[in-house]
């Protein structure tokens, strides 16, 4: 049996599946997760979907079943999946599963961490590893499933910009179009909503940006103030770090913010092939992807961290 039948076997010798997302919550997390339980349900499966987060990121609530995310773990299900998390630790769960459990995931730096795992780092989102697995074996896609398939896939290919966008990304979408995802309502949705205290918060990014190694480097962090004054969330800074990306000099844009009193999540850009985003992450505890990685470390080793990183180009 290869990987895929070992999946569908226990997808269908189960009933009651727990599908999980990563922390700090992303579109391909949240629209991996629906798409594949929203099929399952239609198969007949009782599904829960997991996200550790209290707050989910305002900017998907459009999503089908959006509002069914839960924050806590049933007592009791039979099967676990993971969407999109290279990592268990990725999932902020403080529990161990005991469960036969499955991996949809794209990240290089997947640590295989399920019984059996389903792991394709050519593919630019976890949502067309899904799709390929449902088309595989046949199974029905609802429209709802075909909006959030569409949505993870937009998000994590930068609505077609991305590295890896080619001619079978294009058929994908195309295809989730034919089963009812519309383009244009679904840019709306996601780019169009802004509220006034993101665009503060965007003015703090970019007072505080600086260039270091003759511009090859852009930096700038948010701090718990700036999230207090602006009234701003902080999945609202979450496109920023291309911002920086986006000056003609820079080949690695770093973005921090300040998660806690005492923890810093960092993001990294490149648009540069000498520069591997997620190696430099793996060196700090965390991973990603090339041209997108990150990792969190405590505020006190910031200027370290910096001075590092600065030494990059
Ligand atoms: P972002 O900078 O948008 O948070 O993340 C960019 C990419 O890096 C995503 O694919 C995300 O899953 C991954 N990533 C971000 N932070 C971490 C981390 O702390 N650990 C790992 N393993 N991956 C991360
Ligand atoms: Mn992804």
């Amino acid at each position: 049996m290869n990987n895929y039948e070992k999946a569908y076997k226990l997808i269908f010798s189960s009933h009651h599946i727990v599908i999980a997302s990563h922390i700090n919550p992303d579109g391909d997390t949240l629209g991996s997760m629906l798409g594949l339980g929203i099929a399952l349900k239609k198969a007949g499966k009782k599904v829960t979907f997991f996200n550790c987060e209290k707050d989910l990121p305002k900017k998907f609530d459009f999503l089908p079943s959006y509002n069914k995310i839960k924050s806590v773990i049933p007592e009791k299900y039979d099967l676990f999946i993971s969407v999109d998390a290279a990592s268990f630790k990725r999932l902020g769960i403080d529990q161990s599963i005991k469960t036969p459990s499955i991996c949809f995931d794209h990240h290089k730096t997947n640590t295989n961490f399920c019984t059996v795992n389903i792991v394709n780092p050519d593919s630019i989102s976890t949502s067309l590893v899904i799709l390929d697995f449902l088309e595989t074996f046949e199974l029905a896609i609802p429209k709802e499933s075909a909006i959030s398939l569409y949505t993870a896939l937009v998000e994590d290919s930068g609505f077609f910009k991305f590295d890896r966008v080619d001619s079978k990304t294009f058929e994908k979408a195309a295809k989730l179009v034919k089963l009812g995802a519309n383009p244009n309502k679904i840019s709306n949705f996601l780019t169009n909503r802004n509220s006034l205290a993101k665009i503060r918060l965007m003015q703090r990014y970019l007072e505080a940006l600086i260039l270091k190694q003759n511009g090859t480097i852009c930096i700038s962090k948010i701090t718990l103030e700036d999230f207090e004054q602006t009234g701003a969330s902080k999945s609202d800074s979450d496109e920023f770090v291309n911002i920086g990306l986006s000056l003609a000099t820079v080949k690695l844009s770093i973005f921090c913010y300040e998660i806690d009193y005492k923890n810093i999540k960092f993001s990294l850009r490149s648009k540069s092939d000498e520069i591997d985003c997620s190696k430099i992450a793996k060196k700090f505890g965390g991973g990603g992807h090339k041209r997108a990685a990150g990792f969190t470390a405590k505020i006190n080793e910031y200027d370290d961290i910096i001075r590092v990183l600065s030494a990059k180009c």
